[in-house]
């Protein structure tokens, strides 16, 4: 995989676009990247989250609130993740026999060449 170069906004530093997080859709950034290193954004976090904790709690207290009188929602969420989940799980559960019966040639080879040391386990 080829990295890019992109500039944290932050620290100004010219980095790897693997040091930066990544959007899960691309129309929040054109470039599909956080503005921010992932070193900046974890020192930022940290700071917010150690200057007022009682802010994180009382954001905690909303959110569990807030999940309590919408269980109908809650739920709904909690299902399509399962799906979504279940739905990937399942692609890759497919593709592993489709593998295997595409490299039986392969192993076959593998197995017969001498000079590969199989480790008796
Ligand atoms: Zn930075």
């Amino acid at each position: 995989m080829i990295s890019e170069e992109k500039t944290c906004t932050r620290c100004k530093k010219s980095k790897s676009t693997d040091e930066f997080g990544k959007y899960h859709s691309p129309r929040y950034n054109v470039s599909g990247f956080q503005s921010m290193c992932k070193g900046c954004t974890a020192y930022l976090s940290n700071i917010r989250y150690h200057s007022n904790p009682a802010a994180n709690l009382s954001q905690k207290k909303a959110s569990a609130k807030w999940q309590a009188a919408n269980l109908p929602k809650v739920y709904a969420n909690q299902k399509r993740y399962r799906e979504r989940l279940a739905a990937k799980n399942n692609t890759v559960l497919k593709t592993i026999p489709i593998y295997y019966a595409a490299n039986i040639q392969a192993r076959e080879e593998i197995t017969q060449d001498s000079s590969i040391v199989q480790l008796d386990l």
